[in-house]
């Protein structure tokens, strides 16, 4: 089948799960997918998906190649998606691989990024937040619900940051 194809076969299934009429990926440069619906603070997409908000990397690969097998030594239980191709709104299975813990430290789009517990593009948040996240959260004052929702992170994972208990090295710097 051709990558087209194979889109419109994501959109497909992603269309009945959301029942969203536009479209989602469009074909980018070098064979990614690139994901043109929502998108997290780090370029990751995100869909709802199963009743709840997923990373649409991790939807394409449970769409098109099969459910993710459990992990322990992931944080979270299932074994982590990465990206071969640096991109993280791609969402293409031949540019995503499984990994585990150590493989998602080295993953390319992981590098520089903050992060050693969790997945790094995974829902749970710390691993998903950069620095200036962090700064823009505390500076935000808003409720921590609404700022869960912007950021695609749990409410403890705003709480914990509001309080400093994580991310106690970044000081805001004006
Ligand atoms: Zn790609």
């Amino acid at each position: 089948m051709d990558q087209l194809a194979c889109i419109e076969l994501l959109e497909s299934a992603l269309q009945a799960d959301a029942k969203r009429r536009k479209p989602h990926v469009r074909l980018a440069e070098k064979g990614c997918w690139e994901w043109i619906a929502a998108r997290t603070p780090l370029g990751y997409g995100q869909v709802r998906f199963r009743g709840t908000r997923e990373l649409a990397h991790r939807v394409s690969w449970i769409l098109l190649k099969g459910e993710i097998p459990p992990d322990q030594s992931t944080r979270y239980g299932t074994a982590c998606v990465l990206h071969r191709c640096d991109n993280p709104s791609c969402v293409n299975p031949e540019h995503l691989f499984l990994g585990n813990q150590a493989d998602n430290a080295n993953d390319a789009v992981g590098k520089g990024r903050w992060g050693k517990r969790g997945c790094k593009g995974e829902k749970h948040g710390r691993a998903m937040l950069t620095e200036s996240d962090v700064i823009a959260i505390r500076k935000s004052g808003k409720p921590t619900r609404a700022l869960a929702a912007e950021y695609a992170v749990s409410q403890s994972a705003i709480a914990h940051i509001l309080k400093g208990r994580t991310w106690g090295h970044v000081k805001e710097s004006i």
